[in-house]
């Protein structure tokens, strides 16, 4: 059979498991806290191929946050909550949860111990208040959480999965591993399934072109799915696959996968981890060619990516200059440190006004040039580098993503220009 025969017959009835997940606490509402507990609880419930079908955030409110246990619990068979297990009076979670299930909170004369043991080992001082942390809601159970002192807690019945966990990142992460995981594969195995997501990118065509050259892949395809992120002068294309094993999941995914590539063309960057930065450095190594850099435009930022990867045989220097410097500053790559390529990133007619501009909200544009080594060519002694490629863009404000995209810029003129040279041998 086919891997995409197999995709579409292997399971035309499977229901995939639902979840809900909720987060609360008021500074969440406030603005002032980033909800990064729900993405990652969503990340892994989706590798597991559970169906996130609810966010919810609430503060601390207690009728709110109510509604809102009893609401996920009747709509999703997984659950899964962060926050408000704290000691404090707005700490209510424990409190909604009891009154969720009509029961009362029941004292845990082991947990008081525990959480007294936990708290003194670390030469804090038990108080009143941490006592409230051994009350948990009749009917629900204890999940471990040696990582802090807030217990964590689960409530269960034949279909349905409600875990309680800390606002803390590291603890909720914890317990998702050692705990959640174990119980979603015990609870649901039949159901669950392995999903994965490959990253392809793809240089110099925007997310509409992309997708009037794959749109019917798109269409046609359920098992992998596709969607498409935009980036600056890169286009991202998702591809994502369920099987029941981590075998058949890459089975099922690989000849759409080879079929996007093959579209893609000479436009095609590479997958998951290769990016145009990656794949430039792999084609200097290749070529044995050795990349200045010059920076007029983001302090530095445009290099970054490059210095942290690029070997320093294929390395002449990185340089922050002011536009004034960059022929005689180019010319010093080439003749001081033997540069076989340079990029530069600047700004075209840099009037004295708006290099002295800090204002955050300026639109600017962005020259990115790049210069090979003249060899074997006449040339006089102060000539001794061509252009061979320039070109100009607005990239939008002065800020920090402006300057990404101008390194972008930068690093897409490079990739193009590698791309173009023939391999080395
Ligand atoms: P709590 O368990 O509600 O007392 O939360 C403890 C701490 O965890 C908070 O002060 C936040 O820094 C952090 N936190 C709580 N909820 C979240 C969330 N949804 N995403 C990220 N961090 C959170
Ligand atoms: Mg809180």
């Amino acid at each position: 059979m086919s891997p995409k025969a197999e995709a579409r017959d292997a399971e035309p009835n499977r229901i995939p498991v639902t979840a809900a997940v909720l987060s609360t606490g008021s500074e969440l509402m406030l603005g002032q806290t980033v909800d990064t507990n729900s993405a990652w609880i969503s990340a892994f419930l989706s590798e597991r191929g559970v169906s996130v079908t609810r966010h919810v955030s609430v503060g601390d409110d207690l009728p709110r946050l109510t509604e809102a246990v009893a609401d996920c619990f009747a709509r999703c068979e997984i659950t899964l909550v962060t926050g408000g297990l704290g000691p404090t009076e707005d700490d209510l979670t424990r409190l909604a949860v009891s009154r969720t299930l009509n029961s009362s909170l029941v004292f845990q004369p082991l947990l008081a111990e525990e959480i007294d043991r936990h708290m003194t080992t670390r030469g804090y001082k038990f108080s009143d208040n941490n006592l409230r942390q051994a009350w948990l809601p009749g009917g629900s159970r204890l999940v471990p959480n040696p990582w802090g002192t807030a217990p964590a807690f689960a409530v269960e019945n034949d279909e349905r999965l409600m875990v309680f966990m800390p606002g803390v990142p590291q603890e909720m992460k914890n317990i998702m591993r050692s705990w959640v995981a174990p119980n979603l594969e015990r609870k649901y195995s039949s159901r669950l399934r392995v999903r994965l997501t490959t990253v392809l990118r793809v240089a110099g065509l925007g997310e509409s072109r992309v997708d009037e050259i794959i749109g019917h892949i798109i269409r046609d395809s359920s098992n992998p799915t596709l969607g498409l992120l935009a980036g600056p002068y890169e286009t991202r294309i998702l591809v994502t696959a369920e099987g029941k094993t981590r075998e058949e999941t890459e089975r099922i995914g690989a000849p759409t996968i080879e079929e996007i590539i093959s579209l893609i063309g000479d436009n095609y960057v590479g997958r998951d981890g290769e990016t145009m930065v990656s794949t430039s450095v792999k084609m200097l190594q290749d070529r044995g060619l050795k990349l200045g850099l010059i920076d007029c435009v983001t302090g530095g930022q445009a290099a970054e990516p490059f210095l942290k990867i690029l070997p320093k045989e294929n390395l002449a220097a990185a340089l922050v200059v002011s536009p004034a410097q960059i022929k005689t500053e180019v010319e010093r790559l080439f003749v001081q440190f033997d540069a076989d390529l340079v990029g530069v990133v600047s700004r075209p007619e840099l009037t004295e006004s708006s290099a002295a501009s800090t204002d955050e909200d300026e639109e600017f544009s962005v020259r990115s040039q790049l210069f090979q080594k003249i060899e074997g060519e006449a040339k006089d002694e102060t000539e001794v580098a061509k252009e061979i490629a320039v070109a100009d863009r607005l990239v939008g404000r002065a800020s920090v993503q402006a300057k990404t995209r101008a390194g972008a810029f930068m690093t897409w003129q490079l990739w193009t220009f590698l791309k173009s040279l023939s391999p080395k041998g």
